[in-house]
């Protein structure tokens, strides 16, 4: 399932730049290469590309990241991933 990504202009993550001091934890840490640091401060590069896992927030020093974790969009990509394969879904939870 690695080239999944969400819907396209749904995801949570936020960064306030106004309060970044550019360390670059936050590229480090993300899986999707959501981040880049341009003159000293991070941009996002990806940002459709973030899976909400939440990693860059823990890491950031100063708060500049805000996201809410996608357990539905997980589901979403989970849901796509079984149909492809032609395995039927049964939740049964009313789930995305
Ligand atoms: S929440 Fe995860 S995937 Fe999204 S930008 Fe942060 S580290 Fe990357
Ligand atoms: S972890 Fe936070 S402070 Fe460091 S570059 Fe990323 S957003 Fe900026």
């Amino acid at each position: 399932m690695e080239h999944f990504r969400y819907v396209d202009k749904v995801v949570t993550i936020e960064l306030d730049a106004s309060v970044c001091v550019g360390c670059g934890f936050c590229s480090q840490v993300c899986p999707h290469a959501v981040f880049a640091i341009r003159k000293g401060k991070a941009v996002f590069m990806d940002r459709d590309a973030c899976i909400e896992c939440g990693a860059c927030v823990r890491n950031c020093p100063v708060e500049a990241l805000t996201v809410t974790p996608g357990v539905g969009c997980a589901s979403l990509m989970i849901k796509r991933w079984l149909h492809e394969k032609g395995i039927p879904l049964r939740l049964g939870n009313g789930c995305c």
